[in-house]
């Protein structure tokens, strides 16, 4: 149970890049980060107008002269300070991604970047390996994997309660985009522009987030080969996909499929990941998150609900209420963010985190891979391409 009390020793200083005023995304970063207090918001370069950052900082109730104009002087002049930031949120578009988290890195601070982490697998395994050299954390905001239904799922997986796993199904389909919305909404404007988004729009955006928690509840399937097909429905975000479907092959036999769509009309998100065993299947869906629906071959279907003592520890063990009353989005987060603050002061102290994962690097790693491997295989005709 989660109820406040401290489990860093001091609140991490932290700041962040982007996320300010008409962002999508800052103000639930500042949320999950803020909450259990396990970050204090000290800086803030949060907008690419400097003059509106700055007074969005001040109304953070924020001191003004650590309301940078830009990620390279906030990084210069706290790292003069006795107590300057150790941590920074990377919450910008996709294109500025790989740039400000090396140089965070190369500032010795430590990281929780949106995906993608960066454009190429390349690019991402040298974050990788400075990560590694600088002994940093590096935390993507994969939210949805904070939910405690997807931690049931993962220890029911591990228990052997669904058998030997055959089949993975996912999807996340919003229809908010069946039209050009881009032309007046700056927030989806850069998601189609590929200066800005990089080799994808949907795959990237939407579909990695599935695959993340496919990678959580299944930590050791690995992709053999895939095949994709993507599709622009509203022709001008071409080359950009709004909707593509992948199939794949993993290493012990298992296939999985991943339906990503900005343009499933009337659809709110319709996010699922279905599991499917030789004894039974599970299955999590984003709009009823505080539910795992179980079903077992032969048997009547079990709606499994957070909050209850049937439930492993391990999910139990981010309750914040008792079950029955609904935990959503910013919980997950929460839960998340707690977990980068314990990851971040092992890291300092030279411990290593046991019995606890996080999206780390790794998880930046293999999402911006697997972008890789379906734009290879759509632009090639849809074929099968072996895994790189
Ligand atoms: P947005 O366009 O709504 O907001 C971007 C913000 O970054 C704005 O405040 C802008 O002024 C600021 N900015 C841009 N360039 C900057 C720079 N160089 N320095 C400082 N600030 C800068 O974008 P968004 O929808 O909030 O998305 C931001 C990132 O979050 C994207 O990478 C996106 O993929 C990701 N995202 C993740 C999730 C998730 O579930 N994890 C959800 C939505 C968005």
């Amino acid at each position: 149970m989660i109820n406040g009390e401290k489990k860093v020793e001091q609140p991490i200083r932290w700041a962040m890049v982007g996320g300010g005023r008409g962002s999508q995304i800052g103000y639930i970063h500042r949320s999950a980060a803020l909450r259990d207090h396990n970050f204090q918001l000290v800086a803030g370069a949060f907008d690419i107008n400097a003059e509106r950052g700055l007074d969005f900082g001040i109304n953070l109730h924020l001191d003004s002269k650590r309301c940078y104009s830009d990620y390279k002087t906030m990084f210069e002049e706290e790292a003069k300070r006795e107590d300057g930031i150790q941590a920074v949120s990377i919450a910008t578009p996709n294109g500025t991604h790989y740039e400000i988290c090396k140089a965070a890195l190369e500032a010795n601070l430590h990281v929780i970047c949106e995906k993608p982490l960066c454009f190429t697998t390349e690019e991402a395994k040298e974050l990788e390996a400075l990560a590694k050299e600088k002994k940093r954390v590096v935390g993507i905001t994969y939210g949805y994997s904070g939910y405690q239904a997807i931690e049931q799922g993962r220890q029911m997986i591990a228990n052997g309660e669904l058998g030997e796993i055959r089949i993975i199904n996912m999807q996340f389909a919003h229809g908010f985009h069946s039209e050009a919305v881009e032309i007046d909404n700056p927030s989806t404007k850069w998601r189609v522009d590929p200066k800005i988004v990089g080799p994808s729009y949907v795959l990237g955006d939407l579909g990695t987030h599935p695959l993340y928690l496919s990678e959580v509840m299944l930590p050791n399937l690995k992709i053999k080969k895939l095949m994709c097909t993507r599709q622009s429905f509203v022709k001008t975000r071409a080359p950009l996909e709004d909707n593509a479907y992948t199939i794949m092959e993993y290493e012990n036999g298992a296939i999985g499929t991943v339906w990503s769509s900005a343009v499933n009309a009337g659809s709110m998100h319709s996010q699922t990941i279905r599991v499917i065993g030789s004894k039974a299947s599970i299955e999590w869906w984003d709009e009823q998150p505080n539910q795992l629906r179980y079903e077992e071959q032969g048997k009547p279907v079990q709606i499994l609900e957070r909050g209850m003592n049937y439930l492993y520890p391990q999910a139990l063990a981010d309750d914040r209420i008792a079950g029955g009353h609904p935990e959503g989005l910013f919980e997950a987060w929460s839960n998340l963010y707690t977990r980068f603050a314990m990851a971040m002061e092992e890291k300092d102290q030279g411990r290593q985190l046991e019995n606890s994962w996080y999206p780390g690097i790794e998880a930046g790693v293999e999402g911006v891979r697997w972008v890789e491997n379906c734009v290879r295989s759509a632009d090639n005709g849809a074929v099968w391409v072996d895994y790189q």
